[in-house]
């Protein structure tokens, strides 16, 4: 019987199999019939501790028998209260207030609109474009896709996209070219500049230093050009330190955070905002408010997960897992052969190799291949077009990583 589901990024043209999860624990996702997997991709990046962590599972339980939704307009709740004062804490500083939604998508268009209403309400809205990355991928609302890479992600729907104007990716060699870039657009006063820190995820794991990080933020500074850091990918330690912006002593204006929010267990996600910003917002006049809202913003059910998840990086070692991990990263991409593979390259605990075959982008015919090359090895990695990379919950063990490398060097040793 055909399924009428209708899945995400799938062509289901191509017939592809589509494994039915029954359930799942660490690193490991069980299907029902009788396979395992290792999650090689966290899970599209959002897994950290590992599937069905007990603190997180119980607090989830807990509060759905407690309080399970309450209108968050008027209202507030302490699942909420305590995460919004947990990752002020430990967020770079500088921050000062929380905004919650859903998604990825949703805590870069609630950026993208506090960054409009702020230069709006002090300024008439004199500043207005919005300053990007070549390359970027920021989600799949239309603010979201209008401040990332247009190209097949998108082509369809460019009728609905607002103008950006585009930055040049800062490659090895042409770092200068890219600051300059940004010196002239910010010249122009834009609203904004959103940026991916260290890695760009969907773009194809490309990655770039601290110090350029750095450079980029105080030019902004230097032009009163807002900094809005999405670190929907690259926060909750995937970087090696728990956000990226901290390698660089970067502090941005706006930060948004989803994914490993909830160590990856239920969808929530925050929007964190300077107090200029707040203070432009805040006023008797109601016209000046922030517009925006979601039926479940901050779901106390989805928050729970977050508190605990937050109790977790406060009390467990998780620095500790995750330098491990990044080690057995480092010497896995060690094994990965020159012949077959080339552009190695890690931050903290993620790991890419572009294969010597097939086309780079989004399209490309190979990563089917390799998807389900890897699928019959019980692993569950998604190539970005010949981008192969590991992004594992931090649990991964040696022995689990070790086949996951296995699989790769033999997907090079047959494709490449
Ligand atoms: N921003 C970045 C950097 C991402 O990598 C993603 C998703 O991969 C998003 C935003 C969108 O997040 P979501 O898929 O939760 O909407």
């Amino acid at each position: 019987m055909t399924s009428p589901v209708w899945h995400p990024f799938t062509q289901h043209g191509l017939n592809e199999a589509i494994p039915q999860v029954d359930r799942a624990e660490g690193a490991v996702i069980h299907c029902a019939d009788g396979r395992s997997l290792i999650d090689g991709i966290s899970s599209w990046w959002v897994t950290t501790h590992g599937h069905c962590h007990p603190r997180i599972a119980a607090a989830i339980a807990d509060q759905a028998a407690k309080l399970d939704q309450v209108i968050f307009a008027g209202y507030t709740h302490a699942p909420a209260e305590d995460v919004a004062r947990g990752l002020i804490d430990i967020a770079p500083p500088g921050l000062a207030h929380v905004f919650y939604s859903d998604s990825g998508s949703t805590a870069v268009e609630v950026a993208l609109k506090m960054a409009l209403g702020y230069w709006h309400n002090v300024a008439e809205g004199r500043r207005v474009s919005i300053l990007v990355m070549e390359h970027s991928y920021h989600g799949d609302t239309i603010g979201a896709m209008s401040v990332g890479e247009r190209g097949a992600f998108n082509r369809a729907y460019a009728p609905l996209l607002f103008d950006v104007v585009t930055i040049p990716f800062p490659a090895a060699g042409r770092e200068q070219a890219t600051l300059d870039a940004l010196e002239a657009a910010c010249a122009a006063q834009p609203a904004a500049f959103i940026v991916e820190p260290l890695v760009l995820g969907a773009g194809g794991m490309l990655m770039y230093p601290p110090p350029l990080l750095r450079a980029m933020a105080d030019i902004c500074a230097r032009h009163d050009v807002l900094f809005i850091a999405d670190e929907v990918m690259t926060g909750w330690g995937r970087t090696g330190t728990l956000f990226a912006c901290e390698q660089a002593g970067v502090q941005p204006d706006i930060l948004c955070v989803a994914k490993g929010l909830t160590g990856g267990a239920i969808p929530l996600a925050a929007t964190l905002a300077t107090p200029r910003i707040f203070a432009a917002h805040r006023s008797e006049d109601r016209a000046r408010m922030f517009f925006h809202s979601s039926s479940f913003t901050a779901n106390p059910i989805a928050c729970a997960a977050a508190a605990a998840n937050l109790a977790i990086w406060r009390e467990e070692d998780v620095p500790g897992r995750i330098a491990a991990l990044a080690g057995r990263l480092t010497a896995g991409l060690a094994r990965l052969s020159p012949d077959h593979f080339t552009g190695h390259r890690q931050t903290g605990a993620i790991a890419a190799v572009d294969l010597k075959a097939g086309e780079d982008g989004y399209l490309s015919s190979v990563a089917p291949v390799l998807r389900a090359f890897f699928l019959d090895r019980g692993i569950l990695l998604r190539p970005l077009g010949n981008t192969i990379y590991l992004m594992p919950p931090y649990c991964t063990d040696a022995q689990q990583i070790d086949r996951m490398f296995d699989a790769i060097a033999e997907a090079g040793a047959r494709f490449a």
